[in-house]
């Protein structure tokens, strides 16, 4: 297991992994996160992992309107448009 400890980076305070501010000085800390599959340590609000391209747990998949196939009448598309 990768040692998830992380220092502040203005006071050099040790924080918790995960700690959201320093207990020193307040400082926001940026948030870390690791792919599940290869390990590798990315910012937490990564996507994809920098190193194999893995989705991370942020990876939301874009909801494409359902579209039923022979129906792109002119009608549907006014109706797709109105949600
Ligand atoms: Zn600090
Ligand atoms: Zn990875």
């Amino acid at each position: 297991m990768p040692d998830r400890g992380t220092t502040c980076q203005q006071c050099g305070q040790k924080l918790e992994g995960g700690a959201a501010f320093c207990d020193e000085c307040g400082t926001k800390q940026p948030q870390y996160m690791y792919c599940e599959k290869c390990g590798e340590k990315l910012e937490g609000g990564s996507v994809f992992c920098d190193a194999c391209g893995t989705a991370t747990s942020n990876y939301k998949p874009v909801r494409k309107k359902p579209r039923k196939p022979g129906s792109l009448g002119l009608l549907d598309e006014l109706l797709a448009d109105l949600d």
